[in-house]
């Protein structure tokens, strides 16, 4: 995870790092009330300053090692590859700790907290597994974590709420607004904003104002970096495609990141496409929405004509939020990546398929990158296709049941 020095004019012109302002192109930036400024600046200035130190870098490459379990192994999946005519490669972070991606952030971001001597954590979660990624992580290195959360996702994620608190995390319900995810940033922000010395806001996904989008691609960009080795010692080269969900984007930019230079490779994000397309129906925020400003961040949006944010649907809670990082707004717009849509029952269909070809159950969130590989495979027959396999499906089983899969 080298860092790029600031004058890297050929890496920032093929997008791989933000400008000075943090801009990826039009997007990114900073747009923060004042009050969040200094502890803005001070968090770019420390996690600049850990990850250009090698003995920060050596202390995250060995606790990725021996506690999250890296490398995550590259799969070969032959009867995938066989059914879909293709050769069909799987990145697995569902063999991640805490079953997903999500840890490499949580931990990576922990450790620079813990380096600018903060002591306490704030973390937003939506579906709580960003929740339970940052207090594994704040348990192993010792630190107080408060997680806030809407009060009717806590109600839907009780497990998860569970999990946090046996990692010792408080978990605080947040009942204003509309008592999900958006509310709940609402709230670790303003925790943040009264003590911005003791306290670090653990971000959970590439979004947010600079430098998150920047820092959550640094810290999954292992991701890209391990498998892009893998498959030119396993696979026998570069995938013809690269391929990954996309919430907020951490997976997908992990993955992508790396490849970004490699002309030959294409890059394919899929969004949650929900019922329909439909304003309301979906979570397909490059596929469907608009640039606008959320969260700090200027992006893609899911809003109406008068720049009104929608309430998204996906039958995946992690994919469900109406923004998006602003790295993949860039790519978008530069139509270095493409990103389509995939509804909940293509989802179900492909989470199944892979379940009985593969043995393999992937979180509902990653089953949608499955259906646009499949897609992808029907129109281009015979190429090598990688997977980003973000998370494992364990936590889906009462909504796979709900939803009338296997049950
Ligand atoms: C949270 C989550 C996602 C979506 O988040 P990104 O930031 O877009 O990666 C995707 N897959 C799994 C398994 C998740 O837990």
């Amino acid at each position: 995870m080298k860092l790029p020095g600031p004058n890297d004019v050929a890496a920032l012109a093929a997008g791989q790092l933000p400008d000075a302002r943090g801009r990826f192109g039009p997007f990114g930036g900073r747009y923060i009330p004042e009050t969040l400024v200094a502890a803005i600046e001070r968090l770019e200035a420390g996690a600049r300053a850990a990850l250009a130190d090698p003995s920060f870098q050596a202390e995250l490459g060995a606790e990725l090692r021996s506690w999250v379990g890296r490398p995550t192994p590259l799969s070969h999946a032959p009867r995938l590859s066989e059914a879909w005519g293709a050769d069909v490669w799987l990145k697995r972070e569902d063999l991640a700790h805490t079953g997903a991606h999500k840890i490499n952030n949580a931990l990576g971001q922990a450790m620079i907290a813990k380096r600018m001597g903060a002591t306490r954590i704030v973390a937003e979660t939506g579906a709580g597994q960003h929740g339970v990624a940052s207090a594994a992580a704040c348990a192993r290195l010792g630190l107080h974590c408060i997680v806030y959360m809407g009060a009717v996702d806590v109600e839907r994620q009780a497990p998860n709420v569970r999990r946090m608190k046996l990692f010792g995390a408080e978990v605080i319900p947040v009942t204003g607004g509309d008592a999900t995810l958006r509310a709940a940033i609402d709230e670790a922000l303003r925790d943040w904003v009264s003590d911005p010395a003791g306290t670090f806001y653990l971000l959970g996904s590439a979004v947010g104002p600079h430098p998150y989008p920047w820092l959550v691609r640094e810290l999954q960009a292992v991701i890209g970096l391990e498998a892009r080795g893998q498959m030119l010692e396993m696979a026998g080269g570069l995938p013809d495609v690269a391929i990954a969900c996309v919430g907020g984007g951490s997976n997908a930019i992990g993955l992508f990141h790396p490849f970004v230079g490699d002309e030959s490779v294409e890059l394919l994000g899929i969004e949650a496409g929900g019922s329909g397309n439909g304003l309301g129906e979906h979570a397909a925020t490059l596929a469907y929405g608009t640039p606008g400003v959320l969260h700090g961040t200027m992006s893609y949006l899911i809003q109406n004509t008068d720049g009104q944010v929608i309430e998204t649907h996906s039958v995946s809670a992690g994919l469900d939020y109406p923004g998006v990082g602003p790295e993949h707004a860039f790519l978008h717009a530069t139509g270095r990546a493409t990103y389509l849509a995939a509804t909940d029952a293509e989802a179900l269909d492909a989470l199944q398929e892979v379940c009985r070809l593969e043995g393999i159950l992937p979180a509902i969130e990653t089953a949608h990158a499955f259906h646009g590989a499949r897609r992808w495979a029907a129109e281009n027959p015979g190429k090598r296709i990688l997977i980003g396999c973000s998370g494992r499906g364990d936590k889906d089983l009462d909504i796979l049941a709900k939803q009338g899969v296997a049950s």
